[in-house]
This record gives structure tokens, sequence and C-alpha cells, in this order.
């Protein structure tokens, strides 16, 4: 028998994105599809969301939600995720979900009351149009705090739901004082037994909520799994999750490789694939030009592309710009978040003219043409649950140079002690000089262009599609309708 999953997310590629949580949920359920599950999506209709770009049909109107501010009404459209069979549920409401914006924040670390009560109501409404699809989940899975008190609500759903929680990042929370949000969604602690849980600094803690009342629950790499249970990576909720035991699994994340393929990318001028790795060269003086780089083919092109928060080593980056270009490279910027680190990419795109470019914002298509322009692709993440910007760079044949750590630890052996087996340069210590290093053996690497072609082969060639990871979150989904919390 076919599972029926529904995924309820607050990102989902290419409706709205911000990060990997929404390439995830872009492209998991139709992996689970083809293995044979009946995988949907619901997801809030936000005001950015263009209509005339994704069709969709109206499905339900007028449903009541009730919070502690009274009753609110929903709409429910339906879409298809383009190029799929995977029905997307969309929730509009003007009031909570409208306006230009996904996050109050551009680097999506939540700030402000008003983001929760997107989310919370994004939690009730979730639930109260559940009916109007027709359609009844055996498993529903949750995605980052957004969706962590759905599960504890869903305790009171007969028959029960199975629920899975998946913790993308841990260093976004989603935590507020209790009173707050219990008179939010016009509830009480007393009126589920699991509402009551708070963090160690006794916050209502979204994400908290969703690891203890989900039946099952993971993060997205082994290594992270396991580094979070220790106050360096645990922000927090180190003892807590601890106490989760063998319930808190790893599970590494795939990437969608047919909307990521070089060989057939709408958003690149300039096609190529691991046969025909020559034509990577044109990519790299095509992404040059419109950069306003010097046009040179010869010369080793770096990059980075991320939200700009502590979490992704623009510090590191910034503090290595000289460094890196007196070795002769060029470094491309793409990236938006906190002020102060839009303003080191900026300064190093003014300061050298020509070797350096940095564009703030969020641009896609961009991103693309980066990737498959460059011969490097930095990534000093301070902590990385799994990290999406690495395996697309392996699938364009930028040689990935990161931190080890999370899944970037479990994704890019290092070259340089498994030249075999390794797929990019890593380095340990979270430290400028350390990043420096690898860049210095990048280059050493560069220099000697048939080992370099031969890593650029090998990392576009391995299979980074959802195939395997898909099938153990069938697993998860067993476990979960196996093993349901009280
Ligand atoms: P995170 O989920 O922490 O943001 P990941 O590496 O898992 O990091 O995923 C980031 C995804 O978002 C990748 O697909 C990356 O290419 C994309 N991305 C990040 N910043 C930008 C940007 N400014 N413009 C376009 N794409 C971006």
């Amino acid at each position: 028998m076919s599972q029926k999953i529904l995924f309820i997310s607050a990102e989902v590629t290419p409706f709205a994105k911000v990060g990997g949580l929404a390439d995830v949920v872009g492209a998991l359920p139709p992996a689970l599809r083809k293995l044979g599950s009946d995988a949907r999506i619901l997801m809030p209709k936000y005001g950015v969301i263009d209509e005339e770009k994704f069709p969709m049909q109206i499905r339900g109107q007028g449903i009541p939600v009730q919070t502690g501010q009274g009753t609110h009404y929903v709409d429910v459209w339906e879409a298809k995720l383009p190029g799929t069979d995977t029905p997307v549920y969309l929730i509009g409401n003007d009031k909570f979900f409208g306006g230009s914006r996904i996050y109050y924040d551009a680097s999506a670390f939540v700030s402000q009351f008003v983001e929760f009560e997107r989310f919370l109501f994004f939690g009730l409404a979730s639930i109260a149009v559940l009916e109007s699809l027709q359609w009844k989940p055996d498993i529903i899975h949750c995605h980052d705090w957004h969706t962590g008190l759905i599960p504890a609500l869903l305790k009171e759903e007969k028959p029960r739901i199975a629920t899975v929680f998946t913790i993308h990042n841990l260093g976004n929370q989603g935590k507020w004082n209790a009173p707050d949000i219990f008179k939010f969604i016009g509830m009480k602690p007393q009126d589920r037994a699991s509402l009551g849980t708070t963090d160690a600094q006794g916050n209502f803690n979204c994400l908290l909520q969703g690891v203890v009342n989900a039946d099952a629950v993971n993060t997205v790499s082994p290594s992270y799994a396991k580094e979070i249970l220790t106050p360096e990576y645990g922000e927090g909720l180190d003892v807590l999750l601890q106490q989760q035991g063998e319930r808190l699994r790893g599970i590494v994340n795939g990437i969608d490789t047919d909307r990521f393929d070089p060989s057939r990318d709408p958003s690149l001028t300039e096609h190529y694939s691991a046969e025909k790795i020559a034509n990577k060269t044109k990519a790299k003086t095509a992404l040059q030009k419109e950069c306003g780089l010097e046009q040179d083919a010869s010369i080793p092109l770096f990059s980075f592309i991320g939200r700009l928060t502590d979490q992704k080593g623009m510090d590191l980056v910034g503090e290595s710009v000289d460094q890196l270009l007196q070795q002769g490279g060029q470094l491309v910027l793409l990236g938006s978040g906190m002020d102060e680190l839009e303003k080191i990419a900026t300064r190093a795109a003014a300061q050298h003219p020509g070797r350096v470019y940095a564009k703030i914002g969020f641009d896609a298509a961009l991103a693309n043409r980066i990737y498959a322009g460059s011969d490097f692709f930095l990534m000093p993440s301070k902590y990385e649950p799994c990290g999406l910007g690495q395996l697309i760079a392996m699938r364009y044949g930028a040689v990935p140079i990161v931190r080890a750590t999370g899944g970037l630890k479990d994704t890019v052996p290092d070259y340089t002690i498994d030249s075999s087996g390794g797929r990019g340069f890593a380095f340990s210590p979270y430290a400028a000089k350390d990043l420096q290093e690898a860049i210095t053996r990048a280059y050493a690497l560069y220099r000697d262009r048939d080992e370099f072609t031969q890593l650029q082969k090998r990392i576009m060639s391995i299979d980074f599609s959802w195939k395997q990871s898909a099938r153990q979150y069938l697993d998860l989904y067993s476990q979960a309708r196996q093993e349901q919390r009280p």
C-alpha cells in the first residue's frame, strides 16, 4: 500500500525559497513519489508567489481557523510542483501571509513576534484545512521551527496521524515567552500536556515542541546529528537532544538533479557535462563577462553563495580576500543578510574592481551561473546541518573548499588526505588562516590541469540525487507509524 505523506513547510522551491529548506521540500516529495508513495506539500500562499508563473486552482474557501484573537478564514489553493505531478496546497490569508516577504529578516532568523504570528497561524491553519483536502495523509512531515507546533496539535486527531519532524537548522529555534504564544494560539499549557515543555531558559520553543512531540525526528546529516548533542553545536538544546537517544537520526540531503543539471540548466547560456567538460570554460568566461571581471579562462575563479549570517563563514572569507587574490585568482560573492557581512562583500568588490564581484540579494539564476563558472566554491561554515551549496557546486564541477563540520564533513572528504576518494579541500579550526591554507592547496591542484580536470569530472559524476535518502525517509515514516508517542 502506498504511504500518503503530507510535507508542511514554510519554504518550497520554486514557489518561495530563502535557503536549503526550500530545495529539500521541493525535491524530496517527487523522489518519494517515484518510489511509489503519494507525497504532497502544504505551504503558505505568500504575497511574493507569482500566480502567473505558478497556475493554481481554488480547493476550499472560507475555512475557519480559531486563534486566541478570534476566528480567521483561509482559502486553499492547489498547484503542481513544476515539472512534476506532485500536488502543492497553498493556504491563503492576506493578513498573515500577504506582503512582500517570506521572513521578516533577510537572514531568516526570527526576531519579531509578527513572525511567530505568521507561523503559529500557519500551524493552526494547516490542521484546519486538512478536511478540505479530501485526502487524508498517513504521515505529516514537518520541517523546522515554523511547523513545530503541529505534532502537538495533531495528537487530538482521531484517528491519529503519525508525525515526523526534521531539524534543518538548530540555530533558528523560534523561541518566545510562553504567555504571548498561548495568548495567540488561544490555548493554555495544560490544554495539551506536551505543550508545557520549555527549553532550559524557560522559553516556549517551537523547534523543541516539534522534537519532543513528533513520532520520529531527524536532522539532515549523520555528523550534525552527533554534533548537536554537544554544547558547542547544541545551541542550548544539547541535553534535551541527548534525551532523545536513538530517536534522533541523521539523513543526508540530496539535490534535485533535474533542476541542477549543467547540461540543460535554462539559467546557463553555455551547457556542459562531465563528458564535455571543456565547455565549462565557456561558462566561466561568460560569468567573468557578466560580473565585469577580467575575461581569461586560465584565471582560477572562486565563489561564495549563501545567506549572510554568522553561520556561513563570510567573516573568514573577508579576512582571506587578500591572500586569495595574491595567488592570482578571482572571487564572486552572492548573498544577503546581516549588514556587516554584506559590507564585507561590497567592500571587497569596491577595493578590487575587475577581480572581485559582489551581488547583494537573492538571485537563483545567477547562483546557477556562478556554480557553473567557478573552479572552486567556498563554504567555510561555522556549523552546517547538511549544506546544499557544496553538493550543487560539485554537480557543476566546482571543487568545494569547506570547513569539516556537519554535512560538509559527510559529503566532502579531503582530497589532500585521500586523492582517490577526496572531493574537495577541508579544514577544521574555524580560523581564517586555516581557510587560507586550504585555498593554497586548491591553487596547487589547479596548476596541475590534468589532475584538476580529473577531480572535476569525478565530482560531477557522483549521484547526489534523492534516491538513496528518500529510501531512508521511507524507513523513518514506517518507524513513526509503529512507534507513536503518547
Ligand atoms: P541554508 O539552507 O543554510 O541556507 P544550504 O547550503 O543548505 O544553506 O542551501 C542554500 C541554498 O540556497 C542553495 O541552493 C544556494 O544556492 C541557495 N542560495 C543561498 N543564498 C542565495 C542567494 N543569495 N541567491 C540565490 N541562491 C542562494
